[in-house]
């Protein structure tokens, strides 16, 4: 697979990840509209709201991902070498075969 169809599948696993986690929050908003007609709240449940912060951060990373990927679509159709931002140097092909929409090699990751 080249870098171009790594960069199209990835999108398409984390569009379908996005629409799963929206589909939860979707889920998650009607169940909180329950619960506020319903004073009995399961002990041992997870709180709804701790619940409600962890979808939204998986789906705020999920939006970035995207973001990312849509710019490495575009570079990569421009015939750009994807480089690091922080060092210029060639990112290496192993670490774009995990994460086709890195922006810095492993030494500059944070
Ligand atoms: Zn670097």
């Amino acid at each position: 697979m080249d870098h171009a169809a790594r960069i199209a599948s990835q999108r398409i696993a984390a569009a379908d990840r996005l629409t799963r986690l929206e589909q939860q929050l979707v889920e998650l908003r009607a169940l909180r509209r329950g619960e506020q007609d319903d004073d009995e709240h399961d002990p041992d449940g997870v709180p709804l709201s701790e619940e409600w912060s962890r979808l939204e951060g998986l789906r705020e990373r999920a939006v970035r991902t995207l973001a990312e990927l849509d710019r490495a679509a575009e570079a990569a159709a421009r015939g750009e070498v994807p480089t690091c931002i922080r060092c210029g140097a060639p990112i290496p092909s192993g670490r774009l075969e995990a994460r086709p929409q890195a922006l810095t090699c492993v030494a500059c990751a944070v």
